[in-house]
């Protein structure tokens, strides 16, 4: 069974309308059938699915020389009316009776062999296999059980702090989230935060952390201690066209002066629709937050655009920071980002610090505000404020650093 999907096919029905889109489906299922023996099926499963069985093949890999072929069938460009373009197909195999005999299971597998093939760069074709299907149970009980902690609120919002090492302050907090699972053990966000942005999960979670932060911070500056806070933000909240409403009921509900919330946004999410990202920008400058482009120079930012977008912080992404003493390319790109950064009237962070060289060489090169595991790692809120507790402020804003405990607490 080969479980075929037509790559970006909701791109030409959004860009050229229906009407084409039909069109080439009609195209597409005529170029298939033409490839067919008159033994095999083909049907239309909807949308741009299409599912063909291939009976009585000699050997497994006969499977994927015709899904091969297919494929290649695809490659001559499709003409409706004036319009010319290429196509690319995914496509899952399933085989029967070997990977299951009955007829719904040998569907959902070839479909998650097809899932497999669009992940792993598309216009190819992908086997199924008993991995395969142990990842997707796997996935699939990780979002059932991420469901449930959205539910029960099993999250800890951690807090890492940013450091000015000219003016020896701390200058602001980043709120980084945890899951703590009901084993006790603490899930880290890389393990669960793309899950959750594919299973519309991220937007209960981003909405807990951004009132989390915003009451605890509001909570420290009612105690004296006026920290802004940095709250990342996923690329599906920040297209709602809500989102700027949430923030707003966020300061409100919690207090929070608009000036101590700082919202990270990555590059990529930026750059999806630039019209559309500054209006939204734009209305968040309006809250009086401010914006930081997160994981800077790993996107593909139109220096162009940059300029018109208005965000007050860089962060260079501790890629290049990691490899800055070893890699003069890396160092290099550190030294533009943050002439751009300067040059645009930028703050400049650099994230990832974890050596005294690489702080004393971001210095040198002009940036001295500084994340890392150098200064501090996220810690819990219990602990971050014993730290404030403990330092007079010397203007509003920015607190002084001591070398806080919070440095040598574990992080999950
Ligand atoms: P990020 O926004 O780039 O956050 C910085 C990450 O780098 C954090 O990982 C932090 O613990 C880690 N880090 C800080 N200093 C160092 C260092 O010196 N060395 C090394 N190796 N790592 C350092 P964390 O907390 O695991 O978060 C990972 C990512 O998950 C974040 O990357 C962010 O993209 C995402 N994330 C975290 N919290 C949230 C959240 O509340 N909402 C959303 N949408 N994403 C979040
Ligand atoms: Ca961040
Ligand atoms: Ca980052």
């Amino acid at each position: 069974m080969l479980f075929i999907d037509l790559d970006h096919f909701k791109f030409i029905n959004d860009s050229l309308g229906h009407a084409t889109g039909d069109e080439v489906l009609r195209q597409v299922a005529q170029r298939l059938r033409s490839r067919l023996r008159d033994s095999d099926t083909m049907s239309r499963r909807g949308g741009d699915e299409f599912v063909v069985l291939l009976p009585g093949l000699d050997s497994v890999e006969q499977a994927g020389t015709i899904a091969e072929m297919l494929i290649g069938e695809t490659a001559s460009p499709y003409v409706v009316g004036n319009n010319k373009f290429g196509l690319t197909f995914s496509i899952g195999i399933s085989l029967f009776p070997d990977d299951s005999d009955d007829q719904e299971t040998l569907l959902r597998h070839a479909d998650a062999a097809m899932n497999l093939a669009k992940q792993t760069g598309r216009n190819r074709y992908q086997f199924f296999s008993r991995d395969i299907e142990d990842k997707m149970r796997k996935r699939y009980a990780l979002a059932h059980q991420l469901r449930h902690a959205i539910e029960k609120q099993h999250f800890e919002v951690f807090y890492q702090a940013k450091v000015d090492i000219a003016r020896h302050t701390i200058v602001g907090l980043e709120a980084l989230v945890r899951w703590r699972h009901e084993s006790g053990r603490l899930i880290s966000p890389g393990e669960f935060i793309p899950l959750a942005e594919e299973s519309n999960l991220i937007e209960p979670i981003g909405q807990f952390v951004l009132v989390q932060a915003c009451r605890q911070v509001y909570a420290w500056h009612q105690q004296g201690q006026s920290v802004p806070v940095s709250v990342n933000v996923s690329a599906v909240q920040f297209l709602n066209p809500v989102f700027p409403q949430t923030v707003h009921d966020a300061l409100l509900q919690s207090g929070l002066p608009s000036r101590l919330l700082e919202l990270e946004i990555t590059e990529g999410v930026l750059m999806h629709d630039v019209a559309a990202a500054r209006v939204t920008l734009e209305k968040l400058k309006q809250l009086g937050v401010r914006l930081a482009i997160d994981d800077f120079g790993t996107g593909y930012s139109s220096l162009a655009y940059l300029k018109r977008f208005p965000v007050d912080v860089l962060k260079i992404d501790q890629s290049f920071v990691r490899d800055m003493l070893t890699d003069t390319g890396d160092s290099k790109i550190i030294s533009a980002i943050i002439n751009l950064g300067r040059g645009l009237g930028m703050e400049l962070v650099a994230e990832g610090v974890e050596q005294q060289a690489q702080a004393d060489a971001l210095h040198r090169l002009g940036c001295t505000i500084m994340q890392g595991f150098l200064y501090s790692r996220p810690a819990p809120a219990a602990e971050v404020g014993k730290v404030l507790s403990r330092l007079t402020l010397p203007t509003p804003g920015s607190v002084p650093i001591v070398k806080p405990d919070v440095r040598h607490h574990a992080n999950p």
